[in-house]
Parts: C-alpha cells; sequence; structure tokens
C-alpha cells in the first residue's frame, strides 16, 4: 500500500495518535488532512474562541509535522466530498479517523464509509484516541450505557488502558496535494481578552508542569474557586491535543490523591461520552424529563440578561459568569453554581444556559457541556435531581475570604473578607457607595418557585 489518510478532527496532536501509528504502519506516504466543515459552523459551532484555539492547535501540527518532513493539509467545505477528492488526487487507499460520539460525528463516519467503499477504498476507525474507553465498551447489565457515574467508575478503574505511542520521527507526504493556507486567529473577532493559547506544543508543556507541582494539591484545591488549582487542561483534552490515555498513564505513574482524583475527573469526561453515544438526541433533549414548564416572557428575559451580563447580585455568580466572558473558561465551581443558578433559581430552561456557554468556552465540548448542564437542571444523570445550590452557602465555602469576587467583580473590592458575598446587607450611604445591582430574586422565592414547578412543595 502506498499512501494513506489521517482525517484530523478532535484529536489534533502527533503524540499518541492511533490513527496516524496506523497509516504510517501501512504507508510509504500520508496526506495529514484537516477539513473546516461548513456545516460545523452553519450548526453554530464555530464560536470565535474555539476557533482562535483551533488556529493555534493547526498551526501547531503543521510546525510538528514540517519538523518530521511533512506538512499538515489544509481544506474547507463539505468533509466528505473533500476527503473523497484528495483520495483520488493522491491515489491513497485508505482513510484513518479517530471515533467520536456526537450524532454529526457518526453521520459524517456513515457518510464518509459509504462515500469512500463506492469509489473502492476504506475507512479505518480508530477508537481510544478521544477517550480512554470506548464507549460502549463498559455496559450494565440490562442497558447499553451507564445512567449513574458511580457503578461506570467502578468498571472504568478496572479498565486495562492501551499503551501509549510516541510521536512519529518521519512523516513523507506526497508533494502534488496541495492545501489551502492555514486558518489564522488574528482575522477574528469577539475573542476573550485573556484566552489561552492552544497547540500541541503548549498542552504537553501545560501537563508536564501540572505533573510536576498541581495535581498533587489537586484533592484538596479543585474547589477552591481563587486559588485556581485545577489543572485548565480542558481545551486541550477537547482538541485532542492531549491524549487522554496518555494522561491517565503519566497521572498514575505520578501516584497520590490528587493524581487519583484528577483521574477519576477523567472518568467523568468518558461517561458523559458514553451517555451521548448511547443517546444522542440528549444534546438537545432531556435524558430523563421532569416535565418542566421552564420560565419563559419578559421577566425571563431580563434575568436570563442578567445573568449573561453577570449581574444578578449575587456576587459569586456575578464573578464566574465575567470569567467565562474574559478567559472563554470557567472553574468548574463556578460552572456548577451559574449553571444551578440559572435552572433551579431563575427557572430558565438548561439549553439557554448550554447555548450561551457554547458561545464563550473554549473547552465547549458536546458531550461534557449539554450533559452536565443536564445533571445540574436535573434533567440528566444526576441521582439528585432536585439539589439546588445556594449561591451564598456556596461563595462562603469556596472562595471563603471572597478574593475570587473581588477578582471579578471590581464594584465589590472595597468589601473585606466574605461580606463581599451578600452586598445586599450593606445599609445608607456604604450601600450607596457601591455601582452593584440588588440581586434579581430572593432565594426564598426562587426555591419555592422550582419546588413547585417540580412537584415538591
Ligand atoms: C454546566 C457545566 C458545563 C460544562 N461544560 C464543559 C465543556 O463544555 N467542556 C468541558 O470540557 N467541560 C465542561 N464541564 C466540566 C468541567 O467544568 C470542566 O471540564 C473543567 O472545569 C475544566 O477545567 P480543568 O481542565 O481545569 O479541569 P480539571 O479539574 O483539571 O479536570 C481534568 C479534566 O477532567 C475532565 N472533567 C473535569 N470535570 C468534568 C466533568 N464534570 N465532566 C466531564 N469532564 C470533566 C475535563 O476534561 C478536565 O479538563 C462543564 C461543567 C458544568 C457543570
Amino acid at each position: 500500500m502506498n499512501v494513506s489518510i489521517v482525517l484530523f478532527t478532535a484529536d489534533l496532536r502527533l503524540h499518541d495518535h492511533p490513527p496516524l501509528r496506523a497509516a504510517l504502519d501501512g504507508s510509504r506516504e500520508v496526506v495529514p488532512l484537516f477539513v473546516r466543515d461548513r456545516s460545523v459552523d452553519g450548526a453554530g459551532f464555530a464560536a470565535p474562541n474555539r476557533l482562535a484555539f483551533l488556529a493555534d492547535c493547526l498551526a501547531d501540527l503543521d510546525a510538528g509535522l514540517r519538523e518530521r518532513g511533512g506538512r499538515l493539509v489544509v481544506r474547507s467545505g463539505d468533509v466528505v466530498e473533500e476527503v473523497c477528492r484528495v483520495a483520488v488526487e493522491a491515489d491513497a487507499d485508505e482513510v484513518h479517523l479517530a471515533a467520536d460520539v456526537s450524532r454529526f460525528a457518526r453521520s459524517r463516519e456513515a457518510r464518509l464509509r459509504r462515500a469512500l467503499e463506492a469509489r473502492g477504498r476504506r475507512l479505518l476507525v480508530h477508537d481510544t484516541v478521544t477517550t480512554v474507553v470506548p464507549p460502549g465498551e463498559l455496559t450494565p447489565a440490562a442497558s447499553d450505557h451507564f445512567a449513574v457515574f458511580t457503578p461506570y467508575f467502578r468498571h472504568w478503574s478496572r479498565w486495562k488502558p492501551r499503551g501509549t505511542f510516541g510521536a512519529p520521527r518521519a512523516v513523507r507526504v506526497p508533494d502534488r496535494i496541495a492545501s489551502e493556507p492555514l486558518p489564522s486567529r488574528d482575522r477574528l473577532s469577539g475573542l476573550s481578552p485573556a484566552l489561552p493559547a492552544g497547540g500541541e506544543r503548549e498542552g504537553r508543556g501545560r501537563l508536564t508542569a501540572w505533573l510536576r507541582s498541581g495535581v498533587q494539591d489537586y484533592a484538596d484545591r479543585h474547589d477552591d474557586l481563587s486559588g485556581d488549582a485545577t489543572s485548565r487542561l480542558s481545551p486541550h483534552l477537547h482538541f485532542g491535543t492531549l491524549s487522554p490515555v496518555e494522561l491517565v498513564h503519566r497521572a498514575r505513574r505520578a501516584g497520590g490523591p490528587g493524581a487519583e482524583a484528577f483521574v477519576r475527573q477523567l472518568a467523568w469526561r468518558d461517561f458523559h461520552r458514553q451517555v451521548l453515544a448511547a443517546r444522542p438526541d440528549a444534546a438537545g433533549s432531556d435524558y430523563r424529563t421532569r416535565h418542566d414548564r421552564w420560565r419563559s416572557g419578559r421577566s425571563a428575559r431580563d434575568d436570563i440578561e442578567a445573568w449573561r451580563a453577570g449581574r444578578t447580585g449575587y456576587p459569586v455568580v456575578d464573578a464566574a459568569m465575567r470569567q467565562l466572558a474574559h478567559e472563554g473558561w470557567m472553574h468548574n465551581r463556578g460552572r456548577l453554581l451559574t449553571a444551578s443558578f440559572l435552572t433551579k433559581t431563575l427557572y430558565v430552561d438548561w439549553r439557554v444556559g448550554a447555548r450561551h456557554f457554547l458561545e464563550l468556552l473554549v473547552d465547549g465540548d458536546l458531550a461534557n457541556n449539554q450533559l452536565n448542564w443536564q445533571w445540574t437542571a436535573g434533567t440528566g444523570t444526576d441521582t439528585r435531581p432536585n439539589r439546588v445550590l445556594n449561591p451564598v452557602t456556596q461563595g462562603k465555602r469556596y472562595d471563603p475570604d471572597g478574593a475570587y469576587v473581588r477578582r471579578w467583580v471590581p464594584e465589590l473590592r472595597g468589601l473585606a473578607g466574605a461580606a463581599v458575598h451578600e452586598p445586599w446587607k450593606l445599609r445608607g450611604l456604604d450601600r450607596a457607595a457601591v455601582d452593584y445591582p440588588d440581586p434579581v430574586v430572593e432565594l426564598s422565592e426562587g426555591l419555592d418557585r422550582f419546588r413547585r414547578a417540580r412537584g415538591r412543595d
């Protein structure tokens, strides 16, 4: 066999890349191909923050390939048409692709397979590229997927991940295959000011630093909002600049309770993927309906606007929403309490919040975002679907001296310590001196409304 194609999607790396390894083992030349698919833009998934990160990833992938004698080929258009076109131009008989779980990814795979087979070529799909355990591999007795994390995690922990591969030494790309210019982040507007840089090199550097001095304290500090003591590897996992299999091996080698807790979070990622693989409709519909009749109309719209803008009057909620706008990323504790606030305290449809997150998150990921939103809204896999997080209690617990709020809500910088979580307690001139809104709703009122709606009063 002479030429094969590796179609890169959410696996933008050279290290530990089974499709690339298989292609190089079987072929004299390889076309590393990325197709900027117009239907992804059309479906609203092309958020500027992610396009910027993607541009970094593609530039770095191209640079890594060039160091090895190759280059990245970029095309835009319909992914199936473009792959078939390149297959003809390169006279390639095989296309290698990483398995993925969304409805879009699976339909892409099926269309590609049909189109290639009709032209006498083959599609080879590789699992364990974007997950540790292939979705559907671990199942309970009577179902095609686990609906609860704890038993899933028990099985997941016993799974023996495959070994990892290094990056290839050399990649030979046929000269005759033309590429469009790499997309650039310079032409994008509407980016979050403090967006992180993308690319495999960046991701590997971050991972090494994390394992050297970060992961040890993860079990104790992952919920500390101002400590910012999580890995921030999520965009790298979303774009596949890091291999989840490699992360698990390296974290386990580092050892200790921090590494164990970190590996458990990686299992959550696999958990949501196996749910979405079995129930692709859960990206847009309730996984478990609670017969919600979410609020709509003028007052709901005003509340949504205040939530998006970080002006709900609840400091820790507002701080987290402003972090999202500024960095394109939000701390997990912030995601939990802003999502609980929107869906339960304000009783607004989880899809409204999920869409806003996807517009901004640099790690915005269909499985993780939609299913975490559903978990928080109580329509997903949470075994306590009606729990409501109190933003004041949460603020005092996870930002005890108020440093996180003061970082993101400058209007409240004059308030010392935990007082920053309850600015409505200020009186007279002290209150007048603070230009910060009153709460959009009393917490007790929001709680009553939610309990009534869920038939629990
Ligand atoms: C409402 C809501 C929306 C979310 N949307 C996304 C999203 O779009 N993309 C995304 O990657 N994560 C999402 N998460 C999960 C989690 O908040 C982020 O993965 C995490 O905050 C990323 O920061 P980190 O890399 O520092 O995480 P760490 O704490 O260092 O964890 C390491 C990795 O484990 C995985 N992980 C951690 N927590 C979860 C979780 N609850 N579910 C699935 N995987 C997890 C992530 O890949 C993360 O990078 C969401 C959570 C909530 C509550």
